[in-house]
C-alpha cells in the first residue's frame, strides 16, 4: 500500500468529525488515479454518501470531515440544481475527485454559511457568486462544473476542507443557531 494512503481505518467513517479534530486542519492528499476504482476508495465515497445522506441539512461533505484525508468531496443531488431542488428527479449525488477550481468570479456576495463539523453555527462569509471545478468522478474520469450560488460557495467551502481551512477561520459574526429541543 502507498504510505500516503495509509490512515487508521477503525472507527465509524460515516461519523462526522467536528472542529477540534486534526484532521480537518491537515493539506489533504491527492487520491492517485490508479487507487479509484479499488475497493478501498469506492468504499470511501460510499461511506461519503452515507455520512451526507444521514443529515437532513446536508448539502456537500469532504472526506476529511468522516476522518480521511484524501482530496475528495460529495455534493448531495437536490443541491446540484436549484430548479430541480423540489422535484423527484432529483439528481444523484456528484463525487468529486482531486478537485481544483479553475475559474472564480470577481464578483462577491456576503452569505450565510454553516458546516456539517461545525455544529450548530453559522456565520457570513464573503464567496465569488461563480466558480468552476475540474476533477475526477468516481470511474475516473475528468469533468469539469460550473456553478453559481450555493453550488459555487459549496465548491469553495468544500476545496477549503481540503486544505486544512474551516469557514470560521474568515466568517464574520459567527453565532451558534437556536436549537429547537
Ligand atoms: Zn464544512
Amino acid at each position: 500500500m502507498p504510505k500516503h494512503l495509509f490512515f487508521p481505518y477503525n472507527q465509524d467513517m460515516t461519523e462526522i468529525v467536528q472542529k477540534d479534530n486534526p484532521v480537518l486542519r491537515q493539506k489533504a492528499t491527492e487520491v492517485a488515479l490508479s487507487e479509484i476504482a479499488s475497493p478501498r476508495i469506492q468504499g470511501i465515497l460510499a461511506d461519503m454518501k452515507k455520512s451526507l445522506a444521514s443529515q437532513k441539512d446536508g448539502v456537500a461533505l469532504a472526506a476529511p470531515q468522516i476522518g480521511i484525508p484524501l482530496r475528495i468531496f460529495v455534493v448531495a443531488g437536490f443541491a446540484l440544481t436549484e430548479e430541480l431542488q423540489e422535484s423527484k428527479d432529483c439528481p444523484a449525488d456528484l463525487i468529486f475527485i482531486n478537485p481544483v477550481i479553475t475559474k472564480l468570479s470577481k464578483d462577491k456576495v456576503e452569505l450565510e454559511e454553516g458546516c456539517l463539523s461545525i455544529r450548530h453555527f453559522y456565520g457570513k462569509t464573503i464567496r465569488s457568486t461563480k466558480a468552476t471545478v475540474r476533477a475526477y468522478n468516481e470511474k475516473g474520469e475528468v469533468f469539469q462544473r460550473g456553478g453559481s450560488g450555493l453550488l459555487a460557495q459549496i465548491f469553495q467551502h468544500e476545496t477549503d476542507h481540503l486544505d486544512g481551512i474551516l469557514f470560521i477561520d474568515h466568517a464574520t459574526d459567527v453565532q451558534e443557531a437556536n436549537t429547537i429541543q
